[in-house]
């Protein structure tokens, strides 16, 4: 990967580490020798400390979906700035992203605005807790719901610690207290026997399942039919709360994930691209579920707060990214993830290497394998798969192209078809220098 000694991003390294562990703010800029650092991004496009270009499939992580320094957002900023960047009282600006929010999701009735992913998901369990009166949560193998202790357990096991399916969840988190893990319950995405036996196992102390329809980093597998069908049927049953993450894949449709995959949770949680590149987070649902955090009759079952959630500045950001996501945006958005999963699909087969794309919408995932993938497991890559991925991501680096280590691409609206053809034939290119696995 680029990364010569001499550079601006290894010198701005060495001041870095000195007061921040690692020389960054987080576990996910971190890379070896040194981070790169950036300068700025425009459109689809980053440039680095040492002025160097590239092609962004990162988006920060999925989030900056209409690319970096979009005018219309940065002028609905701009005119707020004029306002007050924060105030200490409510705003028109939340009650408008709110109603937008709430007439584009068919299970919405109610949403509450936070300042991050974590903060949105863990106001969702602590909904599902203040709901049923029940301590445990539920949730995937593999899956990341951010850095709530009980949302990150199992989160990255290995095979040498995942033991039999279904077992004890494994701590994330270092010094992670028994008692959290003890309110964890850790199920197998997409098995539908399993997960249906360890939930009737746990149903009576279950408040919550927490499952995102398309998990990242258990590999970008879509959630079967079957399996949504099974967690609804099985939280209806038993009064447990089905909480839907949508914090990254709400992208993939106008009605977010839950339209495309027609399931209908009782709370959501969104994040990412609803604050149009500010923090942000979002629990939303029906108005009986909702019904825990309104203070009207005093204090509420679950009173949520926080200085900056719903803050003007990011709510009139969400607002205008969201209303520039017409059906027709995604239509495109979409079509193009259609054309970059079939491209690298296709170099794959014509290369004869193994390798696969998983992922749906304007979201893909790149896997060096051909087993069948169903989730977490199966997706795990070898020490080889793990290497030729790092090759491959190196490759792009180093020839404009950014995507993501885990191999995950998100596209963003000012891309058009020559710019995926760009990240296609580098991955094919990237995969010819490679050469065939073992
Ligand atoms: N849930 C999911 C599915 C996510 O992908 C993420 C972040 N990548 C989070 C929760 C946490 O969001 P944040 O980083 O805003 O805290």
């Amino acid at each position: 990967m680029t990364s010569d000694s001499g550079s601006a991003s290894a010198a701005l390294y060495e001041r870095a580490r000195r007061v921040l562990p690692g020389g960054t703010t987080r576990v996910t800029t971190h890379s070896a020798p040194h981070p790169i650092y950036l300068e700025s991004g425009n459109g689809a496009h980053v440039t680095d400390l040492d002025g160097i270009e590239r092609l962004d499939f990162n988006g920060n992580f999925t989030t900056m979906i209409h690319g970096y320094a979009h005018p219309e957002i940065d002028r609905a900023v701009i005119d707020q700035l004029a306002r007050g960047s924060a105030l200490p009282m409510a705003t028109e600006a939340e009650v408008a992203l709110a109603e937008l929010l709430c007439a584009r999701v068919a299970s919405i009735d109610k949403v509450r605005f936070m300042n991050s992913g974590t903060e949105a998901v863990m106001s969702a369990i602590k909904a599902s807790r203040a709901h049923t009166g029940r301590p445990k949560i539920a949730k995937c193998e593999g899956a990341y719901h951010g850095m709530y202790d009980y949302a990150e357990a199992s989160l990255d096991p290995a095979p040498s610690n995942w033991g039999p399916g279904g077992t004890a969840p494994v701590a994330n988190s270092a010094g992670t207290p028994q008692g959290v893990l003890d309110d964890v319950v850790v199920i197998p995405f997409n098995d539908c026997a399993a997960t249906a036996r360890i939930i009737e196992e746990n149903a009576a102390g279950l408040a919550g399942i927490l499952v995102d329809p398309m998990p990242n980093r258990a590999g970008m597998i879509p959630a079967t039919p079957e399996y949504l069908s099974l967690l609804r049927e099985v939280t209806r049953a038993n009064g447990i709360i089905l909480i839907l993450d949508e914090v990254l894949c709400f992208r993939i449709g106008y009605h977010g994930a839950q339209g495309e995959f027609g399931v209908e949770p009782d709370l959501t949680v969104l994040g990412k691209i609803i604050g149009g590149g500010y923090p942000v987070g979002a629990v939303g649902g029906g108005d009986h579920f909702m019904a825990v955090f309104d203070p009207t009759g005093g204090k509420p079952a679950l009173p949520q707060s926080g200085t900056y959630a719903g803050n003007p500045v990011t709510m009139v950001a969400g607002l205008v990214g969201m209303e520039l996501l017409t059906p027709a945006a995604f239509e495109r958005l979409n079509g193009l993830g259609e054309r970059a999963r079939a491209g690298i699909t296709a170099a794959f087969a014509e290369l004869g290497v193994p390798g696969q794309v998983t992922g749906r919408g304007s979201l893909l995932r790149i896997h060096m394998t051909d087993r069948t993938l169903t989730g977490y497991r199966s997706a795990y890559p070898t020490e080889e798969e793990r290497a030729r991925l790092a090759h491959l991501c190196g490759y792009l680096m180093d020839h404009g192209i950014l995507i993501a280590t885990s191999g995950m691409c998100a596209l963003s609206t000012p891309m058009v078809e020559v710019d995926i053809d760009r990240l296609i034939e580098g991955v094919r290119a990237g995969l010819a220098a490679l050469g065939p696995a073992a």
